[in-house]
């Protein structure tokens, strides 16, 4: 099974859909659980992590945090291109 909680972050946290330090003290964020083996993604044990409100609005379900303030699109980079 797969649990999303919508909560206010109390210290800053890494994303774990952009795998950046994406969610800030007083952001609010998806929390979401999954219990071990869900979908047979193979996580032996329970899974739990942060999405940040960019990558819930990239996805769609930006709806579901539905932030006070708009996220700065600024903040929210796929990946700084080195060149
Ligand atoms: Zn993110």
């Amino acid at each position: 099974m797969i649990r999303a909680t919508v909560r206010t972050s109390r210290k800053p946290r890494r994303c774990i859909t952009c795998d950046r330090p994406a969610i800030k003290t007083g952001d609010r964020y998806r929390e979401i659980v999954m219990s071990p083996n869900h979908n047979g993604l193979g996580y032996p044990g329970w899974m739990r992590g942060g999405e940040c409100a960019s990558c819930a609005d990239t996805y769609g379900r930006g709806f579901l945090i539905n932030n006070t303030n708009p996220s700065n699109p600024a903040t929210h980079q796929p990946a700084e291109s080195t060149r």
